[in-house]
């Protein structure tokens, strides 16, 4: 039989495995991370803008490097590039707002003054006349057992509501002073619209937003960038009032607005139908336009190739302001110039690192970050096509070069299963891990990592902390706030020939090595039980089955938690196929709490057994059902290898694996 290269079973890896992969480890060069910093921070970029030509030539610059270090092309046809297409909106002055009560006099808004609005319907014009709902925080999380909508229907209607989530100071209540992502105005834009909402007006307060309308009135009043519309439901009017506008608006109500602040802190809040209308005519200028993420990949061994390790950083940054005089291109040496030159260094690392590993490692330098994330976005959207599943994404964004860090930052790594590995490889690396500062601002969904998060995939950023070799704390902390306050989105985030790029070289190291567990041992990388991103993380993980199909017509089997059957490697690899047959018992709590096997090879049992285990379903009765499951090697390549199980019929599935090439040169690789 072949030796496998899986070999540590799934769990915390023990040092000895860590040290062994840090002593693998490629050098990683700090001085060609300086060079790539420094040309795609210089002049000749214009500030790397997306949609721009200095941006565009980025790109080519990275899939040049990709190429140059023997990567695959990982995007369309057969390129390194995926192109994510994007709208600019503009919303133009003779856009108007006006609140009419159900009798008097109506109050009409001044457009940046009293609102701000966008259209993300990405049309032309819009006519709102709609009936106006108070829905608290508008969040329905059934993590923390909280609705707001209580099944009321917002179709057609307006959605009024306060930025932020419930105040907590209970770590098991919306994360305690941490903010959820529930918190996020992107995600009271996203769950209004999911339920049909035409518009949605946040109440600005400057303690909840953390911020002051000068800043809401800035980001708004220019042109806003949105990935061109794929089917996502969309707001007409996204938008923000003062908050003394919605103090008068409630007040045509009859109501007070703290009394419904009050109101919304509580689990029993319902919605409230004001008896006064938003009539609004929303124009804007539209302008479609198109940019590049550039996708690279080392292909794994054998049958690892259908999950991969990801790597991202964004290479767009705010371009040139032609309208500026002086210095008026945004380098973005920092941000993200770092990122992308740490990236590379690691994809170059990749590329020369003999044997190739199990699980495929993918390279993503995505666009417009600085636009609202769109390039990840459209990543995570599409990561069903890229050539492997990524099952980890590593992000970086923003390392300053000022030193050898002690401590590193992995915001959110905690959340998953893969938080041990990560402490003790940082044990190994001797950096101490720096715990969010501050939760409560929820930096978490602030960078592209986010946007692979939330289709499901486990993933952080690797920052640096604030204590440097040969610095105190204070140091440090110093070198951040002089940053944040001069340079962070300024034309002076300049590339300085006295950086010392040793520090970004270690923590090139830190992800290479992280990466390399992943890709060569068996790790079962997910969220923590409870985790807003589970859910996501199941739905990545049914294998494209259509769960409604398999259970349907048995609404006691409604799935609460579900994974897809997946072809056993070694049955795969062996050509095992055949049929498992299993008696599932569901106890009263909706955990499966026996699988009796009836028929199987032990093989593909184990395969069953494994998964219906985590199956849960709604409570309720004790139940059975008899599950079928077909597994069968196909005579020719998939076309996509995600979709690896179908529904015959209702508790009959079908898993399909594709066939395997015999790789003898890339099997015969020793377990280390
Ligand atoms: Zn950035």
């Amino acid at each position: 039989m072949r030796k496998l290269v899986v070999i540590v079973a799934a769990g915390v890896l023990s040092v000895g495995v860590l040290l062994a992969a840090k002593s693998h480890a490629p050098k990683m060069d700090a001085q060609r991370i300086r060079q790539h910093v420094k040309y795609l921070s210089s002049d000749a970029l214009e500030g790397r803008g997306t949609g721009q030509k200095g941006g565009d030539a980025a790109a080519d610059y990275i899939a040049a490097q990709f190429k140059s270090y023997g990567l695959k092309p990982a995007g369309e046809n057969g390129t390194y590039f995926q192109s994510v297409p994007l709208v600019g909106v503009k919303t133009l002055p003779e856009t108007s707002f006006a609140l009419v009560p159900a009798s008097g006099e109506p109050l009409v808004l001044r457009n940046l003054d009293d609102f701000v609005t966008s259209n993300e319907t990405q049309t032309a014009s819009a006519e709102i006349d709609a009936p106006i709902v108070f829905v608290g925080y508008g969040i329905a999380a059934p993590e923390e057992k909280w609705d707001d909508y209580k099944g009321y229907d917002l179709k057609g209607k307006v959605a009024l509501l306060f930025v932020n989530e419930p105040i907590s100071d209970d770590p098991n209540f919306f994360k305690g002073k941490a903010l959820t992502y529930n918190g996020r105005w992107t995600y009271k834009y996203e769950e209004t619209a999911r339920r049909g909402a035409v518009a949605t007006l946040i109440i600005h307060r400057t303690d909840l937003a953390s911020y002051g309308w000068d800043v809401v009135r800035n980001s708004w009043g220019g042109e806003r960038s949105y990935l061109k519309l794929d089917g996502t439901p969309k707001l007409e009017a996204a938008s923000w009032i003062q908050e003394e506008v919605a103090r008068k608006l409630v007040g045509m109500a009859g109501l007070d607005l703290d009394k419904l602040f009050q109101q919304a802190q509580s689990r029993e809040f319902k919605p409230i139908e004001l008896p006064v209308r938003l009539k609004a005519h929303v124009v804007s200028a539209l302008r479609p336009f198109s940019s590049r993420n550039v996708v690279g990949m080392v292909e794994g061994c054998c049958y690892g190739k259908v999950e991969a390790v990801l790597y991202t950083a964004h290479y767009d940054h705010f371009g040139i302001d032609k309208s500026k005089p002086g210095d008026n291109i945004y380098h973005g040496a920092i941000d993200n110039g770092t990122g992308c030159g740490i990236l590379l260094e690691i994809a170059r690392a990749w590329g020369a690192t003999k044997p190739v590993p199990v699980r495929s490692i993918l390279f993503a330098a995505v666009t417009a970050e600085e636009q609202g994330l769109l390039g990840s976005e459209f990543l995570g959207k599409h990561s069903l096509e890229l050539p492997s599943d990524p099952i980890l994404d590593l992000n970086y964004d923003a390392l300053a070069p000022i030193g050898v860090p002690e401590e590193v930052e992995v915001s959110g790594a905690e959340r998953t299963t893969f938080y041990p590995t990560v402490e003790k490889m940082a044990e190994v690396l001797n950096l101490t891990i720096r715990p969010d500062a501050h939760p409560e601002a929820g930096h978490y969904y602030r960078s592209d990592h986010f946007s692979l998060s939330r289709v499901g995939i486990p993933s952080f950023s690797i920052g640096q902390g604030r204590k440097f070799d040969g610095h105190d704390l204070a140091w440090g902390e110093a070198q951040a706030k002089d940053y944040v306050d001069n340079r962070y989105h300024k034309p002076a985030d300049a590339f300085r020939e006295d950086w010392n790029f040793a520090g970004l070289a270690k923590m090139a190291s830190f992800g290479y090595a992280l990466g390399g567990v992943t890709a060569t041992q068996s790790v079962d990388i997910r969220w923590l039980h409870g985790d807003e991103f589970e859910e996501a993380w199941y739905r990545s993980h049914s294998g494209g089955l259509d769960i409604d199909a398999l259970f349907g017509g048995h609404p006691e089997f409604k799935p609460v938690h579900f994974e897809g059957i997946r072809y056993p490697p070694l049955a795969q690899q062996t050509r095992i196929s055949g049929t498992v047959e299993a008696h599932v018992t569901v106890a009263s709590d909706g955990r499966v709490s026996e699988v009796k096997i009836l028929k199987g090879h032990p093989l593909l049992v184990e395969a069953v057994e494994n998964v219906v285990k985590k199956w849960t379903f709604v409570a309720g009765a004790e139940r059975s059902f008899d599950l079928k499951c077909d597994f069968l090697v196909a005579d020719e390549p998939l076309t996509t290898h995600r979709r690896y199980s179908f529904v015959v019929e209702p508790f009959h599935l079908r898993v399909v694996a594709e066939p395997r090439t015999i790789e003898t040169s890339t099997t015969s690789s020793k377990p280390h």
